[in-house]
């Protein structure tokens, strides 16, 4: 093994893959140094192409809240390989996840299973424009939603306004019936109720793509309302929160009930998988039940479903939502000494974000105004102290079961140092 071997493999990665990677964020761009390539994951920990271990705050970006390689779904998948790994035809591991789905969050009544967040989103939006026969969805500034063209809306100012696309290749008339509002303002969700006819509000009850953004009091609570005076459709994306921030998600947590709920992440363990689901008048409104279409080849994957059916019975039985509330105390109360005056740290139970600013971050407005050159810094000696932190100001770290308060205090000791290095 060289010394170099991860560069070696990025640069190689750079002539056929674009930018190197698979998903934007992964190349680092917005942090600066070399991205990690990386051979492999234990628990809270991964290991690079030069033998190199990192304390992961990334976790895949969310799915893995038992850690990597947890022994339940390792084994879980194992039995699954045995049995085969897709069969076009619904299998008996579909039915098991589906059962825990439906127990654990009682505004879903029936889910269908996709490959992904972006899938769960984008057909829920299809599902609700075609319930309500209206095209206008409304969503919220620094929400992320996937990269379907409808959803991929550019941020707007405080007041409603029609979005324009986020993206070269997104048509002005893929966005042309999405309204984007601030999060966190009623009044200006309540303003774009009232001036379109909407077919759905679509918004992560925790924000963790802006940053982490926990609701304020009552927000998600007047939405419900707003949704039901006007008859439209409220879709909670809980692809990050669903049996993150608690068993039940956000839609636990906060006690707001969804009309259709989106997820993916921790019900996939890792693999790719994505859900959609609730009232069943809704839901019966899926072909082949209903006219609204939406199919995939590989869709309730065996081993996707196996994987998540392993993982979310070791978070129904045990206690590892107290242990994860515990942690992301830690960490947050260590980050916030650490950072002082220069900083403010967000948290959701096992989200958490560093925002290198002045002033509580409450919207995509407030998380804009943090120094992105100091996250870069913060970042690095993060990087050079064996701790993998997510590569973006405006991406949530995460916490898994297999985080001990050790690794905790050693990703709060690299922060302390470099923000008195940078005094
Ligand atoms: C990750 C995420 C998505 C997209 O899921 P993919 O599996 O990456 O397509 C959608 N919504 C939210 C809230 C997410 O965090």
């Amino acid at each position: 093994m060289t010394a170099n071997r991860s560069r070696e493999l990025m640069e190689r990665a750079r002539r056929i893959l674009p930018g190197g990677v698979s998903s934007p964020v992964r190349a680092f761009n917005a942090v600066g140094g070399e991205p990690p390539v990386v051979a492999a994951a234990q628990g809270a920990h991964v290991t690079d192409a030069d033998g190199r271990e990192y304390i992961d705050f990334v976790l895949a970006y969310g799915p893995h809240i038992l850690g990597h390689n947890h022994p339940a779904v390792v084994d879980a998948l194992a039995e699954q390989l045995g049995r085969g790994v897709a069969f076009g035809a619904t299998s008996e591991i579909e039915i098991g996840l589906a059962d825990r789905i439906v127990a654990a969050m009682p505004s879903i009544e029936m889910v269908r299973f996709v490959n992904s967040g972006t899938e769960a989103t984008m057909s829920a939006v299809r599902l609700a424009r075609a319930a309500t026969g209206r095209d206008i969805i409304v969503k919220c500034a620094g929400c992320y939603h996937g990269h379907a063209d409808a959803l991929l809306a550019g941020a707007g100012s405080g007041v409603a306004t029609l979005s324009i696309a986020g993206s070269p290749g997104v048509p002005a008339g893929a966005v042309a019936d999405t309204v984007v509002v601030a999060y966190n303002d009623v009044v200006a969700m309540a303003r774009a109720m009232d001036e379109y006819q909407v077919a759905a509000v679509i918004v992560e009850p925790v924000a963790g793509n802006m940053g982490c953004v926990p609701p304020r009091g009552g927000y998600l609570r007047s939405l419900r309302e707003l949704c039901t005076k006007y008859g439209a459709v409220l879709i909670f994306d809980e692809v990050m929160t669903g049996f993150r921030v608690a068993y039940g998600g956000a839609q636990e947590l906060y006690g707001v009930v969804p009309d259709l709920t989106c997820l993916g992440k921790i019900i996939g363990a890792g693999l790719p998988v994505g859900a959609y689901g609730g009232r069943r008048d809704l839901m019966e409104q899926v072909a082949p039940s209903g006219p609204v279409y939406q199919a995939g080849t590989l869709s309730g994957n065996p081993l996707a479903m196996a994987a998540g059916v392993a993982v979310l019975d070791v978070l129904r039985e045990g206690s590892v939502y107290a242990q994860l509330e515990e942690m992301g105390a830690r960490l947050a109360t260590g980050l916030s000494l650490a950072l002082g005056a220069g900083g403010v740290v967000n948290r959701a139970g096992s989200m958490v974000t560093a925002f290198l600013g002045i002033g509580p971050v409450t919207d995509y407005a407030t998380a804009q105004t943090s120094d992105l050159e100091r996250f870069g810094e913060l970042h690095r000696a993060w990087r050079n102290s064996g701790i993998f932190w997510p590569p973006s100001q405006f991406e949530t770290a995460f916490l898994s079961a297999a985080h001990t308060p050790e690794d905790v205090d050693a990703a709060i000791g690299a922060a302390s140092a470099a923000m008195a290095f940078a005094r």
